[in-house]
Protein backbone atom coordinates (compact mmCIF):
# COMPACT_ATOMS: atom_id res chain seq x y z
CA UNK A 1 0.00 0.00 0.00
CA UNK A 2 2.87 2.43 0.77
CA UNK A 3 4.72 1.38 -2.48
CA UNK A 4 1.28 2.37 -4.43
CA UNK A 5 0.90 5.55 -2.56
CA UNK A 6 4.38 6.44 -3.59
CA UNK A 7 4.36 6.06 -6.96
CA UNK A 8 0.78 8.04 -6.98
CA UNK A 9 2.74 10.74 -5.56
CA UNK A 10 6.15 10.30 -8.23
CA UNK A 11 2.98 10.36 -11.08
CA UNK A 12 1.57 13.44 -9.84
CA UNK A 13 5.22 15.30 -9.36
CA UNK A 14 5.74 13.89 -12.57
CA UNK A 15 2.72 15.34 -14.24
CA UNK A 16 3.39 18.80 -12.23
CA UNK A 17 7.15 19.15 -13.63
CA UNK A 18 5.41 18.95 -17.22
CA UNK A 19 2.91 21.39 -16.79
CA UNK A 20 5.62 23.46 -15.29
CA UNK A 21 7.95 23.15 -17.88
CA UNK A 22 4.79 24.11 -19.91
CA UNK A 23 4.33 27.44 -17.88
CA UNK A 24 8.14 28.09 -18.27
CA UNK A 25 8.21 28.58 -21.89
CA UNK A 26 5.99 32.27 -21.67
CA UNK A 27 6.82 35.38 -19.34
CA UNK A 28 3.89 35.63 -17.99
CA UNK A 29 3.32 32.09 -16.87
CA UNK A 30 6.95 31.21 -16.31
CA UNK A 31 6.21 32.98 -11.85
CA UNK A 32 3.33 29.80 -11.96
CA UNK A 33 5.75 27.33 -14.23
CA UNK A 34 8.33 27.93 -11.02
CA UNK A 35 5.44 27.35 -8.62
CA UNK A 36 4.11 24.31 -9.50
CA UNK A 37 7.62 23.09 -10.29
CA UNK A 38 8.49 23.67 -6.31
CA UNK A 39 5.58 21.89 -5.32
CA UNK A 40 6.27 18.61 -7.69
CA UNK A 41 9.53 18.97 -6.34
CA UNK A 42 8.01 18.57 -2.53
CA UNK A 43 5.77 16.03 -3.33
CA UNK A 44 8.67 14.24 -4.69
CA UNK A 45 10.71 14.78 -1.94
CA UNK A 46 7.89 13.77 0.88
CA UNK A 47 6.86 10.58 -1.04
CA UNK A 48 10.77 9.51 -1.14
CA UNK A 49 10.71 9.84 2.52
CA UNK A 50 8.07 7.92 3.25
CA UNK A 51 10.19 4.90 1.82
CA UNK A 52 10.40 1.78 4.12
CA UNK A 53 14.19 1.69 2.95
CA UNK A 54 14.86 4.91 4.81
CA UNK A 55 17.08 3.38 8.33
CA UNK A 56 17.47 6.58 10.13
CA UNK A 57 16.29 10.60 9.53
CA UNK A 58 19.06 12.13 11.55
CA UNK A 59 21.19 12.38 8.32
CA UNK A 60 18.85 13.44 5.95
CA UNK A 61 17.86 16.11 8.36
CA UNK A 62 21.17 17.53 8.79
CA UNK A 63 21.55 17.59 5.00
CA UNK A 64 18.24 19.60 4.74
CA UNK A 65 18.82 21.74 7.34
CA UNK A 66 22.42 22.57 5.36
CA UNK A 67 21.19 22.85 2.29
CA UNK A 68 18.40 25.43 3.77
CA UNK A 69 20.90 27.64 5.14
CA UNK A 70 23.11 27.15 2.30
CA UNK A 71 19.98 27.96 -0.32
CA UNK A 72 17.93 30.69 1.14
CA UNK A 73 20.68 33.34 0.48
CA UNK A 74 21.85 31.90 -2.62
CA UNK A 75 18.22 32.00 -4.08
CA UNK A 76 17.87 35.45 -2.21
CA UNK A 77 20.68 37.44 -2.41
CA UNK A 78 22.65 36.37 -5.97
CA UNK A 79 22.17 39.06 -7.91
CA UNK A 80 20.79 38.65 -11.53
CA UNK A 81 23.86 39.01 -13.26
CA UNK A 82 25.55 36.47 -10.84
CA UNK A 83 22.83 33.75 -12.00
CA UNK A 84 24.54 31.61 -14.55
CA UNK A 85 27.55 31.31 -12.01
CA UNK A 86 24.90 30.68 -9.13
CA UNK A 87 23.32 27.81 -11.50
CA UNK A 88 26.85 26.63 -11.78
CA UNK A 89 27.31 25.66 -8.34
CA UNK A 90 23.47 24.09 -7.83
CA UNK A 91 24.63 21.86 -10.56
CA UNK A 92 28.48 20.86 -9.36
CA UNK A 93 26.50 20.58 -5.96
CA UNK A 94 23.44 18.24 -7.85
CA UNK A 95 26.42 16.10 -9.35
CA UNK A 96 28.34 15.87 -6.48
CA UNK A 97 25.36 14.25 -4.96
CA UNK A 98 24.93 11.61 -7.88
CA UNK A 99 28.46 11.21 -7.53
CA UNK A 100 28.46 10.09 -4.16
CA UNK A 101 25.34 8.02 -4.22
CA UNK A 102 27.15 5.78 -6.95
CA UNK A 103 30.28 5.62 -5.14
CA UNK A 104 28.39 4.62 -1.93
CA UNK A 105 25.90 2.10 -3.57
CA UNK A 106 29.05 0.60 -5.69
CA UNK A 107 30.83 -0.06 -2.38
CA UNK A 108 27.75 -1.43 -1.06
CA UNK A 109 26.93 -3.76 -3.59
CA UNK A 110 31.03 -4.80 -3.42
CA UNK A 111 30.90 -5.22 0.18
CA UNK A 112 27.20 -7.32 0.03
CA UNK A 113 29.06 -10.11 -3.02
CA UNK A 114 26.45 -8.14 -5.91
CA UNK A 115 27.62 -6.05 -8.28
CA UNK A 116 25.16 -7.06 -11.56
CA UNK A 117 26.21 -5.57 -15.09
CA UNK A 118 23.48 -4.19 -15.63
CA UNK A 119 23.82 -2.30 -11.58
CA UNK A 120 27.45 -1.09 -12.45
CA UNK A 121 26.96 -0.17 -15.99
CA UNK A 122 24.31 2.25 -14.50
CA UNK A 123 26.49 3.06 -11.45
CA UNK A 124 29.25 3.54 -13.74
CA UNK A 125 27.60 6.07 -16.14
CA UNK A 126 25.90 7.83 -13.14
CA UNK A 127 29.56 8.51 -11.47
CA UNK A 128 31.09 8.95 -14.89
CA UNK A 129 28.91 11.42 -15.63
CA UNK A 130 27.90 12.84 -12.37
CA UNK A 131 31.85 13.49 -11.79
CA UNK A 132 32.55 15.26 -15.10
CA UNK A 133 29.67 17.77 -13.83
CA UNK A 134 31.07 18.63 -10.78
CA UNK A 135 34.28 19.67 -12.13
CA UNK A 136 33.16 20.74 -15.14
CA UNK A 137 30.33 23.03 -12.98
CA UNK A 138 33.42 24.22 -10.68
CA UNK A 139 35.34 25.43 -13.48
CA UNK A 140 32.16 27.23 -15.14
CA UNK A 141 31.41 29.04 -11.59
CA UNK A 142 35.42 29.82 -11.10
CA UNK A 143 35.12 31.14 -15.49
CA UNK A 144 31.98 33.41 -14.60
CA UNK A 145 33.06 34.76 -10.97
CA UNK A 146 36.72 35.70 -12.62
CA UNK A 147 38.15 33.69 -10.17
CA UNK A 148 40.07 31.80 -13.26
CA UNK A 149 41.14 33.58 -15.94
CA UNK A 150 38.21 33.52 -18.45
CA UNK A 151 40.14 33.54 -21.79
CA UNK A 152 40.38 30.16 -23.89
CA UNK A 153 43.54 28.25 -22.79
CA UNK A 154 44.68 25.84 -25.40
CA UNK A 155 47.85 24.44 -26.17
CA UNK A 156 48.81 22.41 -29.53
CA UNK A 157 47.01 19.16 -30.06
CA UNK A 158 44.71 20.16 -27.28
CA UNK A 159 41.21 18.57 -28.39
CA UNK A 160 42.86 15.10 -29.76
CA UNK A 161 44.79 15.01 -25.77
CA UNK A 162 41.15 15.68 -24.12
CA UNK A 163 39.24 13.44 -26.67
CA UNK A 164 41.83 10.46 -25.89
CA UNK A 165 41.47 11.15 -22.06
CA UNK A 166 37.53 10.77 -22.52
CA UNK A 167 38.32 7.82 -24.20
CA UNK A 168 40.35 6.25 -21.33
CA UNK A 169 37.18 6.90 -19.11
CA UNK A 170 35.03 5.23 -21.41
CA UNK A 171 37.34 2.24 -21.64
CA UNK A 172 37.52 1.78 -17.94
CA UNK A 173 34.04 1.96 -17.74
CA UNK A 174 33.72 -0.92 -20.35
CA UNK A 175 36.33 -2.76 -18.10
CA UNK A 176 34.28 -2.08 -15.12
CA UNK A 177 31.14 -3.51 -16.97
CA UNK A 178 33.21 -6.80 -17.77
CA UNK A 179 34.08 -7.25 -14.51
CA UNK A 180 32.25 -5.22 -11.73
CA UNK A 181 34.85 -5.82 -9.05
CA UNK A 182 37.52 -4.34 -10.79
CA UNK A 183 38.10 -1.77 -8.24
CA UNK A 184 40.70 0.02 -10.12
CA UNK A 185 38.82 0.50 -13.72
CA UNK A 186 36.48 2.27 -11.16
CA UNK A 187 38.95 4.55 -9.62
CA UNK A 188 40.36 5.57 -13.37
CA UNK A 189 37.13 5.87 -14.17
CA UNK A 190 36.46 8.35 -11.33
CA UNK A 191 39.85 10.18 -11.73
CA UNK A 192 39.51 10.38 -15.50
CA UNK A 193 35.58 12.14 -15.00
CA UNK A 194 36.78 14.80 -12.85
CA UNK A 195 40.06 15.55 -14.97
CA UNK A 196 38.57 15.55 -18.19
CA UNK A 197 35.71 18.18 -17.33
CA UNK A 198 38.45 20.57 -15.92
CA UNK A 199 40.89 19.72 -19.32
CA UNK A 200 37.21 20.08 -21.78
CA UNK A 201 36.41 23.95 -19.95
CA UNK A 202 39.93 25.20 -19.78
CA UNK A 203 39.73 26.24 -24.11
CA UNK A 204 36.36 27.93 -23.90
CA UNK A 205 36.05 31.11 -22.78
CA UNK A 206 34.33 32.66 -20.05
CA UNK A 207 31.39 34.60 -22.10
CA UNK A 208 30.64 31.08 -23.07
CA UNK A 209 29.94 29.56 -19.75
CA UNK A 210 26.12 29.82 -20.33
CA UNK A 211 26.13 27.68 -23.16
CA UNK A 212 28.67 24.94 -21.18
CA UNK A 213 26.01 25.41 -17.87
CA UNK A 214 23.30 24.34 -20.19
CA UNK A 215 25.40 21.67 -21.69
CA UNK A 216 26.27 20.73 -17.92
CA UNK A 217 22.50 20.30 -17.30
CA UNK A 218 22.28 18.16 -19.56
CA UNK A 219 24.73 15.50 -17.97
CA UNK A 220 23.23 16.35 -14.65
CA UNK A 221 20.19 15.12 -16.37
CA UNK A 222 21.49 12.02 -17.31
CA UNK A 223 23.56 10.76 -14.24
CA UNK A 224 20.12 11.43 -12.20
CA UNK A 225 18.47 9.06 -15.11
CA UNK A 226 21.25 7.06 -14.20
CA UNK A 227 21.02 7.10 -10.45
CA UNK A 228 17.23 6.05 -10.56
CA UNK A 229 18.11 3.12 -12.85
CA UNK A 230 20.48 2.16 -10.18
CA UNK A 231 18.35 2.61 -6.65
CA UNK A 232 15.09 1.57 -8.75
CA UNK A 233 13.92 5.50 -8.14
CA UNK A 234 11.41 6.17 -10.72
CA UNK A 235 11.03 10.26 -10.31
CA UNK A 236 14.73 10.19 -10.36
CA UNK A 237 14.37 8.77 -13.77
CA UNK A 238 11.81 11.12 -14.97
CA UNK A 239 12.61 14.29 -13.56
CA UNK A 240 16.46 13.53 -14.95
CA UNK A 241 15.15 12.91 -18.36
CA UNK A 242 13.36 15.85 -18.45
CA UNK A 243 16.41 17.78 -17.26
CA UNK A 244 18.85 16.40 -19.16
CA UNK A 245 16.41 16.76 -22.53
CA UNK A 246 15.84 20.99 -21.53
CA UNK A 247 19.06 21.47 -21.30
CA UNK A 248 19.89 20.10 -24.41
CA UNK A 249 17.43 21.72 -26.04
CA UNK A 250 18.40 25.31 -24.27
CA UNK A 251 21.82 24.50 -25.63
CA UNK A 252 20.47 23.88 -29.29
CA UNK A 253 18.28 27.03 -28.89
CA UNK A 254 21.18 29.58 -27.21
CA UNK A 255 24.12 28.38 -30.24
CA UNK A 256 21.55 28.86 -33.00
CA UNK A 257 20.37 32.42 -32.03
CA UNK A 258 24.43 33.06 -31.67
CA UNK A 259 24.57 31.19 -35.43
CA UNK A 260 27.68 28.89 -33.89
CA UNK A 261 27.54 25.40 -33.90
CA UNK A 262 27.69 23.53 -31.23
CA UNK A 263 30.99 22.44 -31.94
CA UNK A 264 32.54 26.01 -31.90
CA UNK A 265 31.13 26.92 -28.52
CA UNK A 266 33.06 23.44 -27.62
CA UNK A 267 36.52 23.54 -29.14
CA UNK A 268 36.49 26.99 -31.42
CA UNK A 269 38.29 28.53 -28.67
CA UNK A 270 35.75 31.86 -29.44
CA UNK A 271 36.88 34.64 -26.84
CA UNK A 272 40.56 34.44 -27.89
CA UNK A 273 42.61 37.20 -28.18
CA UNK A 274 42.69 37.41 -31.61
CA UNK A 275 39.52 37.67 -31.34
CA UNK A 276 38.05 39.66 -28.54
CA UNK A 277 38.55 43.07 -27.73
CA UNK A 278 40.07 44.18 -23.98
CA UNK A 279 37.02 45.57 -23.11
CA UNK A 280 38.05 49.27 -24.56
CA UNK A 281 39.51 48.65 -27.86
CA UNK A 282 37.75 51.29 -29.89
CA UNK A 283 34.96 51.52 -32.18
CA UNK A 284 34.65 51.39 -35.91
CA UNK A 285 36.22 53.73 -38.18
CA UNK A 286 34.86 56.79 -38.07
CA UNK A 287 33.74 59.26 -35.15
CA UNK A 288 30.85 58.74 -32.72
CA UNK A 289 28.71 61.53 -32.44
CA UNK A 290 27.91 62.71 -28.70
CA UNK A 291 24.54 63.96 -27.46
CA UNK A 292 23.55 65.63 -24.23
CA UNK A 293 21.03 63.85 -21.60
CA UNK A 294 18.82 67.22 -22.28
CA UNK A 295 18.57 66.73 -26.42
CA UNK A 296 18.51 62.77 -26.00
CA UNK A 297 15.64 63.56 -23.55
CA UNK A 298 13.69 66.38 -25.91
CA UNK A 299 14.29 63.64 -28.82
CA UNK A 300 12.35 60.86 -26.53
CA UNK A 301 9.74 63.25 -25.14
CA UNK A 302 8.30 63.98 -28.59
CA UNK A 303 8.59 60.62 -30.32
CA UNK A 304 5.25 58.92 -31.68
CA UNK A 305 7.34 55.22 -31.52
CA UNK A 306 10.42 54.17 -29.20
CA UNK A 307 12.15 51.34 -29.02
CA UNK A 308 14.22 50.33 -25.76
CA UNK A 309 16.69 47.85 -26.98
CA UNK A 310 18.49 46.21 -23.50
CA UNK A 311 21.98 44.58 -23.40
CA UNK A 312 24.06 43.28 -21.24
CA UNK A 313 24.71 46.95 -20.12
CA UNK A 314 21.53 46.90 -18.76
CA UNK A 315 21.94 43.95 -16.48
CA UNK A 316 25.53 44.88 -14.85
CA UNK A 317 24.05 48.15 -13.52
CA UNK A 318 20.53 46.41 -12.54
CA UNK A 319 19.23 49.68 -14.41
CA UNK A 320 15.81 47.97 -15.51
CA UNK A 321 13.81 49.47 -12.48
CA UNK A 322 15.13 52.93 -14.11
CA UNK A 323 14.34 51.92 -17.82
CA UNK A 324 10.64 51.24 -16.74
CA UNK A 325 10.34 54.24 -15.14
CA UNK A 326 11.79 56.11 -18.44
CA UNK A 327 9.27 54.18 -20.59
CA UNK A 328 5.92 55.19 -18.37
CA UNK A 329 7.16 58.89 -18.15
CA UNK A 330 7.22 58.33 -21.90
CA UNK A 331 3.75 56.82 -22.22
CA UNK A 332 2.69 59.36 -20.10
CA UNK A 333 3.40 62.15 -22.69
CA UNK A 334 1.93 60.08 -25.26
CA UNK A 335 4.72 58.12 -26.73
CA UNK A 336 3.97 54.40 -26.95
CA UNK A 337 7.04 52.50 -26.13
CA UNK A 338 8.21 48.51 -26.81
CA UNK A 339 11.41 46.89 -25.24
CA UNK A 340 12.75 44.35 -28.49
CA UNK A 341 14.03 41.21 -27.03
CA UNK A 342 16.83 39.78 -28.63
CA UNK A 343 17.24 35.94 -27.47
CA UNK A 344 20.95 36.35 -26.37
CA UNK A 345 21.07 40.03 -25.03
CA UNK A 346 22.72 39.78 -21.55
CA UNK A 347 24.49 36.62 -20.60
CA UNK A 348 21.66 34.29 -19.87
CA UNK A 349 18.87 32.55 -22.00
CA UNK A 350 16.19 35.07 -21.01
CA UNK A 351 18.31 37.62 -19.00
CA UNK A 352 15.81 40.69 -20.44
CA UNK A 353 12.61 38.78 -19.77
CA UNK A 354 13.73 38.26 -16.19
CA UNK A 355 14.82 41.73 -15.56
CA UNK A 356 12.66 43.36 -17.42
CA UNK A 357 9.23 41.39 -15.75
CA UNK A 358 11.45 41.58 -12.68
CA UNK A 359 10.74 46.07 -12.73
CA UNK A 360 7.36 44.97 -13.74
CA UNK A 361 7.32 45.69 -17.17
CA UNK A 362 3.70 44.42 -18.87
CA UNK A 363 4.42 41.12 -20.58
CA UNK A 364 2.49 42.77 -23.96
CA UNK A 365 5.47 45.61 -24.15
CA UNK A 366 8.55 42.71 -24.59
CA UNK A 367 8.25 42.10 -28.42
CA UNK A 368 10.82 39.56 -29.66
CA UNK A 369 13.28 39.77 -32.38
CA UNK A 370 10.82 38.53 -35.23
CA UNK A 371 7.96 40.89 -34.73
CA UNK A 372 9.97 44.05 -33.82
CA UNK A 373 12.59 43.82 -36.59
CA UNK A 374 9.31 44.76 -38.76
CA UNK A 375 8.49 47.63 -37.18
CA UNK A 376 12.34 49.42 -36.74
CA UNK A 377 11.36 51.43 -39.77
CA UNK A 378 8.54 53.29 -38.83
CA UNK A 379 10.45 53.71 -35.14
CA UNK A 380 11.53 57.56 -34.25
CA UNK A 381 13.55 56.61 -31.94
CA UNK A 382 15.75 53.52 -30.42
CA UNK A 383 17.17 53.31 -27.01
CA UNK A 384 19.82 51.57 -27.32
CA UNK A 385 20.68 50.45 -23.22
CA UNK A 386 23.75 48.65 -23.07
CA UNK A 387 23.10 46.76 -26.00
CA UNK A 388 25.82 46.13 -28.69
CA UNK A 389 26.77 42.49 -29.98
CA UNK A 390 22.86 41.99 -30.87
CA UNK A 391 22.48 45.70 -32.87
CA UNK A 392 25.94 44.73 -34.66
CA UNK A 393 25.28 45.57 -38.61
CA UNK A 394 28.31 43.51 -38.88
CA UNK A 395 26.45 40.37 -38.56
CA UNK A 396 24.39 41.18 -41.45
CA UNK A 397 26.97 42.99 -43.50
CA UNK A 398 31.38 41.49 -42.87
CA UNK A 399 31.32 38.55 -44.01
CA UNK A 400 34.97 37.88 -41.78
CA UNK A 401 33.36 39.13 -38.53
CA UNK A 402 33.10 36.53 -35.92
CA UNK A 403 29.10 37.29 -35.36
CA UNK A 404 28.71 37.09 -39.10
CA UNK A 405 24.95 35.22 -39.73
CA UNK A 406 23.68 35.72 -36.11
CA UNK A 407 21.01 37.25 -36.36
CA UNK A 408 20.26 41.06 -35.15
CA UNK A 409 18.08 43.56 -34.14
CA UNK A 410 17.74 45.93 -37.16
CA UNK A 411 17.96 48.63 -35.28
CA UNK A 412 19.79 50.67 -38.13
CA UNK A 413 16.85 50.98 -40.18
CA UNK A 414 14.96 53.01 -37.45
CA UNK A 415 14.34 57.13 -38.24
CA UNK A 416 16.97 57.95 -35.01
CA UNK A 417 19.04 56.17 -32.54
CA UNK A 418 20.43 57.20 -29.05
CA UNK A 419 23.09 54.60 -27.67
CA UNK A 420 23.48 54.18 -23.70
CA UNK A 421 27.32 53.14 -22.57
CA UNK A 422 30.49 53.98 -21.28
CA UNK A 423 32.62 54.26 -23.53
CA UNK A 424 33.93 52.80 -26.31
CA UNK A 425 34.02 49.08 -25.09
CA UNK A 426 33.65 46.39 -27.37
CA UNK A 427 31.00 43.83 -26.55
CA UNK A 428 30.87 39.98 -25.77
CA UNK A 429 31.98 38.85 -29.21
CA UNK A 430 34.79 41.86 -28.90
CA UNK A 431 33.69 43.09 -32.34
CA UNK A 432 33.51 46.74 -33.23
CA UNK A 433 30.19 48.22 -34.10
CA UNK A 434 29.36 50.47 -36.87
CA UNK A 435 26.17 51.19 -35.52
CA UNK A 436 27.64 53.36 -33.28
CA UNK A 437 29.54 55.75 -35.56
CA UNK A 438 26.14 55.31 -38.20
CA UNK A 439 25.04 59.08 -38.48
CA UNK A 440 21.37 58.42 -37.31
CA UNK A 441 23.58 57.03 -33.93
CA UNK A 442 23.97 59.46 -31.15
CA UNK A 443 25.86 58.15 -28.56
CA UNK A 444 25.17 59.16 -24.74
CA UNK A 445 28.13 58.32 -22.59
CA UNK A 446 28.17 57.20 -18.68
CA UNK A 447 27.03 54.66 -16.64
CA UNK A 448 23.32 53.49 -18.24
CA UNK A 449 21.90 53.34 -14.68
CA UNK A 450 22.38 57.19 -14.19
CA UNK A 451 21.93 58.07 -16.99
CA UNK A 452 18.50 56.79 -17.27
CA UNK A 453 18.14 58.53 -14.22
CA UNK A 454 18.79 61.80 -15.98
CA UNK A 455 16.96 61.55 -18.80
CA UNK A 456 13.67 60.85 -16.73
CA UNK A 457 14.32 63.78 -14.78
CA UNK A 458 14.66 65.86 -17.68
CA UNK A 459 12.00 64.29 -19.46
CA UNK A 460 9.76 65.33 -16.83
CA UNK A 461 10.81 69.52 -17.28
CA UNK A 462 11.01 68.75 -20.97
P1 LIG B 1 27.36 42.90 -25.30
O1 LIG B 1 27.59 42.68 -26.75
O2 LIG B 1 28.12 42.06 -24.34
O3 LIG B 1 27.64 44.45 -25.01
C1 LIG B 1 27.40 45.01 -23.77
C2 LIG B 1 27.76 46.48 -23.84
O4 LIG B 1 27.30 47.05 -22.62
C3 LIG B 1 29.24 46.75 -23.94
O5 LIG B 1 29.58 47.22 -25.23
C4 LIG B 1 29.53 47.79 -22.83
O6 LIG B 1 30.14 48.93 -23.42
C5 LIG B 1 28.15 48.12 -22.30
N1 LIG B 1 28.11 48.27 -20.85
C6 LIG B 1 28.64 47.45 -19.91
N2 LIG B 1 28.39 47.91 -18.67
C7 LIG B 1 27.65 49.04 -18.84
C8 LIG B 1 27.09 49.98 -17.93
N3 LIG B 1 27.22 49.87 -16.60
N4 LIG B 1 26.40 51.02 -18.45
C9 LIG B 1 26.28 51.18 -19.79
N5 LIG B 1 26.79 50.32 -20.68
C10 LIG B 1 27.48 49.26 -20.21
O7 LIG B 1 25.82 42.73 -24.92
P2 LIG B 1 24.57 42.25 -25.77
O8 LIG B 1 24.33 43.15 -26.94
O9 LIG B 1 23.49 42.03 -24.78
O10 LIG B 1 25.01 40.86 -26.39
C11 LIG B 1 25.16 39.67 -25.62
C12 LIG B 1 26.35 38.90 -26.10
O11 LIG B 1 26.60 37.83 -25.17
C13 LIG B 1 26.13 38.27 -27.47
O12 LIG B 1 27.31 38.28 -28.23
C14 LIG B 1 25.76 36.83 -27.12
O13 LIG B 1 26.05 35.93 -28.18
C15 LIG B 1 26.62 36.60 -25.91
N6 LIG B 1 26.13 35.49 -25.05
C16 LIG B 1 24.86 35.51 -24.63
C17 LIG B 1 24.37 34.46 -23.87
C18 LIG B 1 22.91 34.42 -23.44
O14 LIG B 1 22.42 33.35 -23.16
N7 LIG B 1 22.24 35.55 -23.38
C19 LIG B 1 25.20 33.41 -23.51
C20 LIG B 1 26.55 33.44 -23.93
C21 LIG B 1 26.99 34.51 -24.70
P3 LIG B 1 31.01 49.94 -22.52
O15 LIG B 1 32.09 49.12 -21.92
O16 LIG B 1 31.49 50.98 -23.48
O17 LIG B 1 30.09 50.50 -21.50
Amino acid sequence: MRDILIQLAYLLAAFLFLIALRALGKPDTARRGMQLAAFGMAVGVVATLLNARIVSFEWILVGSLIGAVAGYPLGKWVPMTAMPQRIALSHALGALAATLVGIGEYYNGLSAGHLGRGHVMALGFEVLLGGLTVTGSLMAFGKLQEILPGRPLTFRGQNAFNLTILAIGVASLAWLVVDPTNVVAAGVMLAVSLAVAVLLVLPIGGADMPVVVSLLNSYAGLAAVATGFAIDNNILIIVGALDGLSGFILLVAMSKAMNRSFANVLFGAFGSAAVAGDGGSPGAGGEMAPISAEDAALRMAYADKVVVVPGYGLAVPQAQHQVRELADLIEKRGGEVRFAIHPVAGRMPGHMNVLLAEAGVPYDKLVDMEDINEKFAETDVVLVVGANDVVNPAAKTNPSSPIYGMPILKVAEARSVIALKRGRGAGFSGVENDLFVDPKTSMLFGDAKQSLITLGLEIKIA
